[in-house]
């Protein structure tokens, strides 16, 4: 494998650490070109003295101003760069090979875009811009020859399952019946209802398998990330929606499965451990070593299964919904979940009243357009602005 210049969207938070971590132990085969975060300067510059990027950029100017200081202190040559913009102009550089796309939230639209408009292999962790404009995303990549590879588990692991010659955006071989994700359950699976009220932030920040940054792990709780997850297969493998089904499996150790005509079942199975996925992306179509823990199978003994309780999860049937409602629906439902779950964790909503909100701003916006990525900003934006209005209802 040649060396693969990356540029890394998201190199502070959780997915940009064990990509560093990847990269780390496999530097004869990548070269850090571009470190991207919001603000955390000071973790931004600890990664700048260990991989030498010749870009650092941080969308908050202030916070960029922070890091050049400390770099003009050393040695290094690596060159600051402030603003939203700068994440679209790095992802472009002729020296960057694959982008590992892994801002959280909507944030990740326009870099993501941008990259696979420059033609890079995009290597897709932050599913929230494939909820909002996923068919315009691979689009795009089909008309600039991008390569989308799929880095959240249950996608990686869908991806692993279906033959060699398929590439994301095709659609799937007609001897596929269904793709099924598995889901945790989160914290709560077996947490009576009734309480759901007083569930704090802390107790939904405690994933019981992965470590993750916060929005995902209260996806997680509130069973959206699954659902955000539906409509990800959907755009990634141009799959209908109900060929997708979603099954309970608290140990989270088979991340998904594709079943064929011929009544075969292909699972993919792995640790908790997004280095998998992350290492499979990076050197697809080759295979590296990842440092993740090879299972046991023994000790794991038993692996359960059980159906989603979607009256006690609504957040999956709401992500249902909105595919099947199509246009803006998608991009609504993440807009409004994001601004929600972003106040659960001021402690300005109770975990409850996560579903009733959103389910209250799509029914209120369901005839929206989403057909450009102009519309697709300005749906998110009013979608976030009737978020605020339901909020301080409550
Ligand atoms: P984290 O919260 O841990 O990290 C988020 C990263 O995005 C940080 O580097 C943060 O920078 C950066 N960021 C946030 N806003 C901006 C912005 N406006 N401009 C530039 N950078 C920004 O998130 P995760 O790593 O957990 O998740 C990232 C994405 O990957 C999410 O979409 C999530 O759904 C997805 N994912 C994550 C998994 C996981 O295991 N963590 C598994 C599967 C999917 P800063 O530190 O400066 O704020
Ligand atoms: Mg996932």
């Amino acid at each position: 494998m040649k060396k693969q210049g990356i540029c890394i969207l998201g190199a502070t938070g959780s997915i940009g650490q064990n990509t560093l971590d990847v990269i780390a132990h496999n530097q004869d085969l990548f070269d850090v070109i571009a470190l991207c975060a919001h603000r955390s300067f000071e973790t931004l510059f600890e990664q700048c003295q260990k991989f030498e990027p010749a870009f650092a950029v941080l969308s908050d100017q202030e916070a960029a101003q922070k890091l050049q200081n400390l770099i003009s202190g050393t040695s290094l040559k690596t060159q600051v760069l402030a603003g939203e913009e700068a994440l679209c102009e790095v992802v472009s550089l002729a020296s960057v090979d694959k982008v590992m796309s892994a801002i959280v939230g909507a944030k990740g639209l326009l870099p993501t875009l941008k990259a696979i408009e420059a033609g890079k292999v995009v290597l897709i962790a932050n599913k929230e811009p494939l909820v909002m404009a996923g068919a315009l995303m691979m689009q795009a990549a089909q008309a600039h020859g991008a390569t989308i590879l799929p880095v959240d588990s249950e996608h990686n692991a869908i991806f692993q399952c279906l033959p060699d010659h398929y590439r994301t955006g095709q659609t799937l071989p007609k001897t596929v019946r269904k793709v099924t994700l598995t889901a945790s359950g989160g914290p709560f699976l077996h947490y009576p209802q009734e309480a759901f009220a007083d569930i704090t932030p802390s107790m939904a920040c405690k994933h019981p398998n992965w470590k993750m940054g916060q929005k995902i792990t209260v996806d997680c709780a509130t069973l959206m990330n699954k659902g955000l997850e539906v409509i990800e297969a959907s755009h990634l493998f141009s799959i209908k929606h109900d060929c997708i089904d979603v099954v309970v499996h608290p140990e989270s150790l088979i991340h998904a499965l594709v079943s064929y005509c011929d009544g075969s079942l292909l699972a993919q199975m792995g640790a908790h451990d997004m280095r998998i996925a992350i290492s499979h992306s990076m050197a697809w179509p080759h295979r590296i070593a990842s440092q993740a823990a090879f299972l046991d199978l023994v000790e794991v003994a038993k692996l359960n299964f059980l159906a989603p309780d979607t009256s006690k999860f609504p957040c999956l049937r709401l992500a249902y919904d909105a595919m099947s409602a199509g246009k803006a629906a998608p991009a609504v439902l993440n807009a409004s979940n994001e601004v929600v779950v972003h106040a659960f964790l001021q402690g300005q909503v109770r975990f409850n009243a996560i579903p009733v909100i959103i389910e209250k701003v799509m029914n209120k916006l369901y005839d929206l357009s989403a057909d450009t990525i102009e519309q697709v900003l300005q749906v998110d934006s009013i979608a976030r602005n009737e978020t605020l209005k339901e909020i301080r209802k409550f």
